[in-house]
């Protein structure tokens, strides 16, 4: 089946019109309400997104109930086909989606083009080979039952027991704004591939492309009501959504407090719950490191994505012996070589902040640290025709998109390590480099902060590489790298960075309810 010739992906975002899809259908919310949305490249009003609320939701989650006992039961097979179809549609439309993302959220359209997209059809690719390859359950049998509550010996039979894996029921599936399709994919994908139907609440901030997604979940031949989105604000939509007594699962990524509070509402009502949360990354560079690869790892940790990725490395610590060579390097390469700019330009490096509020909220963080006595040095190439003009905060102007959220690749250094500026999650292009001398003071101010989502160390000694890699304490541990994947390992984070682990086989397990069936058979 193709149906994608009918598929109506426009060019701009102010096109389009955000509806809820509930049951196969498009509706509006029935509040009649909307919000605005702005494009963050230009600060212009760019489209309309429902303010729902727990009615829209109540109508949501009774059209993913009644989806579930069919869908459930729907040969592996044939629910992979629709995940693969689903796959080939991202895909084929890839190139339109990135350009939406963009508008919508800042990022390049060339990282939302060659990263973004294809993560997400690889992630309905992926989920769909782990539905018709199934669980490896577990099986064991025993020779002599004998349990101390036995009260019949069988002569003659053997106990078998084996594990099954079964879908939950339906799920809520909440997502922020920073990769705002990728993180509906990378819940979607596993939830509905092992049988589930779900209700997925998309981040208000960025809700284009999750709506576009509905248009391809519908093409693909998803049956009505397996996936039903409602678009609307925390408090309004999601809140109603984790707390109402049909859903069963509730898959959060998002924000610390926002975790904490959906972790509370979610666990006071005894449904599972995973959180995917922030982080405040620390990244150790040794004095044996190859240092050209060091400096250009670490520009990419602390900018890619404008610095809004949960796992950017705003914490670097660089051994003293080379502190300065590094901090020279980091200065005059990102001056060099990221420009910021109109994110649909294929020479930006990094564009706008996602919203005025969030940008607000970063240059507080720069003009704290320039209040705290801290070096604060704005990395911009003073020939840059495009820059009008650089604040004292580090806010840029960008000629012919003034009204936009754009900051300067930010760097920090002579700050304190109990700081705000350190310890706090900045989530914009904000970098604090700072010097150690020894591994046991790397390993302590690496490991001294409440979050624990990712951390690199930097060194060609392989024995020094083991011992720190494992004494971090985050979910990731990169040796002589920063964020490489591999869709099989586990991803999550310690402390305020969240409770689970996800992707692969850590996602088909949160997704399901494992039962143990033990049968007394004859010999
Ligand atoms: P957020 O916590 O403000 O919002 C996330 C989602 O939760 C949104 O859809 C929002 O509407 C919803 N929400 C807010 N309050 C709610 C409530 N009371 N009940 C139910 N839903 C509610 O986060 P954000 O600002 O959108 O995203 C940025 C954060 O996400 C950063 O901290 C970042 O590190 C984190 N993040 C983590 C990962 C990860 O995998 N660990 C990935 C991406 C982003």
């Amino acid at each position: 089946m193709n149906k994608s010739s009918a598929l109506n992906i426009p060019s701009d975002v102010s096109e389009i019109k955000v509806q809820n899809f509930i049951n196969g259908q498009w509706c509006p919310p029935t509040t009649n309400k909307y919000m605005s949305s702005w494009n963050p490249a230009t600060g212009q009003k760019s489209y309309a997104i429902p303010d729902s609320s727990s009615a829209d939701v109540d109508n949501a989650v009774r059209a993913a109930k009644s989806a579930f006992p069919v869908w459930s039961s729907t040969l592996p097979e044939e629910r992979a086909a629709i995940l693969n179809r689903i796959a080939d549609l991202i895909d084929q439309y890839g190139d339109k989606l990135a350009v939406i993302e963009s508008q919508d959220q800042g990022k390049t359209v060339f990282s939302a083009r060659t990263a973004d997209m294809p993560l997400c059809s690889g992630y309905f690719r992926q989920f769909a080979r782990c539905a018709v390859e199934g669980f490896e359950e577990t099986k064991s049998q025993m020779n002599a039952p004998c349990t101390p509550v036995a009260v019949t010996q069988v002569e003659n039979s053997v106990l078998q027991s084996t594990t099954q894996h079964v879908p939950s029921g339906v799920a809520a599936l909440i997502t922020p704004w920073n990769f705002p399709m990728l993180m509906v994919c990378e819940k979607l994908a596993p939830c509905i591939a092992v049988g589930n139907t779900c209700v997925v609440k998309p981040t208000e901030i960025t809700s284009a492309t999750p709506y576009l997604l509905t248009l391809i979940l519908q093409a693909a031949g998803l049956p009505n009501g397996v996936a039903n989105f409602v678009f609307g604000t925390g408090v309004n939509a999601g809140e109603p959504l984790v707390k109402h007594k049909d859903v069963r699962l509730v898959s959060f990524t998002g924000g610390c407090v926002t975790g904490a509070k959906i972790g509370s509402m979610a666990g006071g009502l005894l449904k599972r719950v995973s959180l995917e949360l922030g982080g405040k990354n620390p990244s150790v560079v040794f004095n044996d490191c190859n240092l050209e690869h060091a400096v250009a790892t670490h520009i990419r940790a602390a900018f890619q994505n404008q610095g809004e990725i949960c796992l950017c490395a705003s914490r670097q610590y660089v051994q003293r012996d080379i502190y300065d060579k590094f901090v020279k390097m980091f200065r005059e390469m990102t001056t060099k070589e990221v420009r910021v700019g109109n994110p649909g330009d294929s020479k930006t490096y990094y564009g706008p902040m996602v919203s005025q509020q969030h940008m607000e909220k970063v240059l507080t963080y720069i003009r704290l640290a320039q209040q705290e006595g801290a070096k604060v040095e704005f990395l911009v190439n003073p020939s840059d025709p495009a820059v009008k003009n650089v604040a004292n905060d580090g806010r840029l102007t960008i000629s012919g998109m003034e009204g936009g959220y754009y900051i300067a690749p930010t760097l920090i250094t002579g700050i304190k390590q109990n700081s705000r500026v350190m310890q706090e999650e900045i989530f914009g292009p904000v970098v604090c480099i700072l010097p150690f001398d020894t591994e046991e003071d790397a390993v302590m101010l690496a490991n001294d902060t409440q979050y624990g989502l990712g951390s690199s160390v930097f060194t060609q000694d392989k024995a020094r590489l083991d011992r720190v890699t494992k004494q971090l304490n985050s979910g990731s541990v990169w040796g002589n790298s920063w964020m490489n994947w591999d869709d099989n390992m586990p991803f999550g984070g310690l402390g305020c960075s969240g409770t689970s682990r996800e992707h692969g086989p850590w996602s088909l397990e949160f997704y399901t309810e494992t039962k143990a069936i033990y049968s007394l058979v004859s010999r």
